[in-house]
């Protein structure tokens, strides 16, 4: 992905959350899941250290200050459990990874690696393209609710697959290419938007595989004993920043945060101008067909500085550098805009610092960037930088409508949104999750909440919120 600096990368992990539920659901799903293998791995190499397992897991879910939620994972794969359903199975090593201080010779360490790469790569095949093509698919739902005008950006991932799809969304690229025409061009973004993300899947086996041994590796050169060395491999954070912090399954999780945030967006921007390819197509014969963009969402000073910018779509095919974006330099003489975009356009490998300006428009932009390109018509619409939309432009006398959410919801989802109560207490009720809690511990866990906004939505046993969920909750 782009280069970003750290200042940069702390400031946007909280700023930027899309705006449009349905993918910001699969975000969350896909986060949780992929965090919550990375645990059980954790998990897994502290029991063979000498944990017990109760030990293992409460230190994996337990982070002094950072709170995990014991129940946290459960309570997302409650949430989508309709939609999805993939179970993380434990992990155990037989052969002991600490013998007496003893290092663990080369050819140990290539039977640990192989584990460790069997099970990730059993555990991650089927989700990554699963999040590859529906990512992929709900762009193009937005371009066709962009199109007919329908409010979509409230949709659940939930209402997307079933009132599109009727319960059954593609998960697999032979189940896509099988079922739907997809043209070359689209097949081609699709493609091309997998493997990038197959790539950073891969990278982060790599990335835990070298992280335990080093951990390991440095607990037994300083001589630690093993039940120290389990618990250095998820906390231990204050010494030694550099080369430990990078090390533990925190800052693996952070890691993967920003790749699934990344890639997500990255996958749906792409299906979203796909759903624009015959208009980019046309247009090099008839200019009147040409499909604009305006560059909207974001929230650092790169994308406040950006918002607004007029963009032109044409087909990835006539792009023979995608190191240059110049209109002009395709041939295309355009008196709006001189910016091309086209599915699949990123800024990896550019750079953005004081100095150095390199960063296209193009979504995402940058790590853990939001903004999305919104269709525009210059003879009828107008981008207002106030609101940072794009609106009809006015006509005089015209009355016009306030927009009704028309979502549609099926009989099914409407029993779905009635609450229930969850085998952990908590309380699932219109597709969120809900903890009750003491009134005195109310500030502090709203205050948890607001930082992490994948926990369990608080809410005080004194408050009429409480009644109306909490009382009304069926037990199954
Ligand atoms: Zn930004």
């Amino acid at each position: 992905m782009a280069t970003i600096d750290k200042e940069f990368e702390e400031k946007h992990q909280k700023g930027e959350v899309q705006d449009v539920k349905y993918i910001r659901e699969l975000n969350e799903f896909w986060d949780a899941y992929m965090f919550a293998l990375i645990n059980e791995i954790y998990v897994g190499i502290g029991i063979n250290l000498g944990l017990t397992s109760k030990e293992a897991y409460r230190l994996a879910k337990n982070k002094p200050g950072k709170l995990e939620k014991a129940d946290f994972f459960s309570s997302v794969f409650d949430k989508f459990k309709k939609v999805f359903n993939y179970k993380i199975p434990k992990f155990r090593i037989e052969k002991k990874l600490y013998n007496k201080g003893e290092p663990l010779t080369p050819k140990q360490w290539d039977k640990f690696n192989k584990t460790i790469d069997d099970y990730w790569k059993k555990n991650t095949e089927k989700i990554t393209e699963d999040m590859a093509v529906k990512g992929f698919f709900l762009g193009k739902e937005t371009t066709d609710y962009r199109r007919e005008k329908k409010p979509y950006k409230n949709k659940s991932l939930y209402q997307v697959e079933f009132d599109q799809y009727g319960g059954k969304m593609p998960e697999s690229l032979s189940q896509v290419y099988k079922q739907y025409d997809f043209k070359t061009a689209e097949k081609r973004a699709l493609n091309t938007s997998f493997s990038n993300i197959a790539t950073e899947v891969t990278k982060t086996n790599n990335e835990i595989k070298e992280a335990i041994r080093q951990q390991i590796q440095t607990g037994i050169d300083n001589n630690k004993t093993s039940v120290q060395i389990a618990s250095d491999l998820y906390w231990e954070v204050q010494k030694n920043q550099n080369l430990v912090n990078k090390y533990t399954s925190e800052a693996l999780r952070k890691n993967w945060y920003r790749i699934s945030t990344t890639e997500t967006a990255s996958v749906y921007e792409a299906g979203l101008l796909s759903g624009y390819i015959d208009e980019a197509m046309e247009s090099l014969k008839d200019p009147s067909r040409a499909q604009y963009f305006v560059f909207t969402g974001g929230s650092c000073k790169w994308c406040l500085a950006h918002q607004g910018s007029l963009v032109r779509l044409v087909p990835a095919e006539i792009v023979t550098d995608t190191t240059r974006d110049s209109l002009k330099s395709m041939g295309i003489k355009d008196p709006n805009t001189d910016i091309a975009v086209w599915p699949g356009k990123n800024n990896i490998g550019f750079k953005e610092t004081k100095n150095v300006h390199e960063w296209r428009v193009c979504t995402p932009a940058h790590p853990y960037n939001v903004a999305t390109l919104s269709p525009i018509n210059l003879e009828t619409q107008v981008y207002n930088p106030k609101t940072d939309r794009v609106e009809e432009r006015q006509k005089k006398e015209k009355y016009i409508p306030q927009q009704v959410d028309y979502s549609f919801k099926s009989p099914q989802e409407v029993e779905d949104r009635k609450p229930v109560y969850l085998e952990s207490g908590l309380v699932r009720y219109n597709n969120n999750i809900y903890e009750a809690v003491e009134p005195q511990q109310y500030k502090q866990k709203k205050e948890e909440w607001l930082n992490n906004p994948q926990l369990p939505i608080p809410v005080d046993k004194n408050s009429t919120d409480y009644k109306a969920i909490f009382g009304n909750a069926k037990r199954v």
